[in-house]
């Protein structure tokens, strides 16, 4: 039985690294249109980026693989990141091209709208990836891959961590093709709901528009069948579901006051491969990132909000 460690293991998270410049207007542009806010915040973002924060808060050993351009935007990232103790000595800074960045337009309401540019992220190489992974894997506990990079790249490094036993979480944020064909036992999907009926719906070829608790049970089904491995998918304000083989569990969310839900996802899945990594069985860590996220949202921005391990533990008491 693996050792189950207080605080952490070694995480390994292959994903994205962007800037996000937050601007908050009266109400969203429509086509062709500007309008204008008053405000503009930037904030480390990108879901490589912030779930390898949310897994080094809750006490993970955490190597980042990703890539930045050599700009002002990558050296602040950077910077962020080693600031909260991420090893970000794997990350490329890539000449002739722009670090990642997410435009975010909130309006009034609280409603968003997002455009992305992938930049940096979208030329981390699957040689680059796999030939870091060699070296990375015999001391891993657990990675994470987030498929906001170049496909083939993320791809990669699922295969390489699966094939040698080391246990992979993939967020398939969003569903690519180069993922469909990812199996083994070692593999643990966690898509959100919408994402969980779009994975189904394209291995089982039949199309779906169905969200309801009943159709994403039978995508979770599907996904499980399909893959040999675990699936756990997010639910929002009403939890998890965990589907492993024909089992399937819910596990609720904490009542949460809810401040912003950005980054929710990105805490679950750090703090899900913190807990893998220091030998937690699937369902306790399940527990403590949903308790994670759920402490999370009630405060703004993707990273404010994220616990330290020993803040988990006072709120799962
Ligand atoms: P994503 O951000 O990837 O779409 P979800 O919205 O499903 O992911 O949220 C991920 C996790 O964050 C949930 O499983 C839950 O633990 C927590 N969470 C999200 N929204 C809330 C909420 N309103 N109240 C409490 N917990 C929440």
């Amino acid at each position: 039985m693996a050792e189950v460690s207080e605080s952490g293991g070694r995480v390994v998270v292959v994903g994205a690294i962007n800037t996000d410049i937050v601007i908050n207007a009266p109400r969203l542009p429509g086509r062709g249109e500007t309008v204008v806010g008053d405000s503009v915040q930037r904030f480390g973002g990108g879901k490589g980026a912030n779930a390898a924060v949310a897994a080094a808060r809750a006490g993970a050993d955490v190597r980042l693989i990703g890539a930045v351009g050599k700009d002002a935007d990558g050296a602040h990232a950077l910077q962020d990141l080693t600031s909260d103790q991420v090893n970000v000595e794997a990350v490329s800074q890539l000449d002739g091209v722009a670090t990642g960045a997410a435009l975010i337009v909130v309006d009034a309401d609280g409603d968003n709208q997002i455009a992305v540019g992938a930049g940096a992220n979208g030329h981390v190489c699957a040689e680059t990836v796999a030939g870091v992974l060699e070296s990375l894997l015999p001391v891993a506990g657990c990675v994470l891959v987030s498929t906001e990079i170049h496909g083939p790249a993320a791809a990669a490094a699922v295969r390489r961590s699966v094939d040698a036993g080391v246990g992979c979480i993939l967020n398939p944020a969003p569903v690519i093709p180069e993922i469909l064909d990812l199996r083994g036992p070692h593999l643990i999907l966690t898509p959100n709901r919408y994402e969980a009926i779009d994975f189904a719906a394209r291995i089982t070829g039949e199309a779906q528009s169905d969200v309801s608790e009943a159709a994403v049970a039978r995508a979770g089904a599907a996904l499980t069948a399909h893959t040999g491995g675990a699936v756990v998918i997010t639910l929002g304000g009403d939890g998890v579901l965990v589907c492993r083989g024909a089992e399937q569990t819910k596990v609720p969310a904490l009542p949460a006051t809810v401040r912003d839900t950005t980054g929710a996802g990105d805490t679950f899945n750090g703090v899900l491969a913190a807990r893998l990594a220091a030998g937690d069985d699937l369902r306790t860590a399940v527990v403590a990132a949903v308790t994670a996220a759920s402490i999370s949202v009630a405060s703004a921005g993707a990273r404010t909000g994220m616990p330290t391990w020993r803040q988990i533990q006072e709120v799962a008491r």
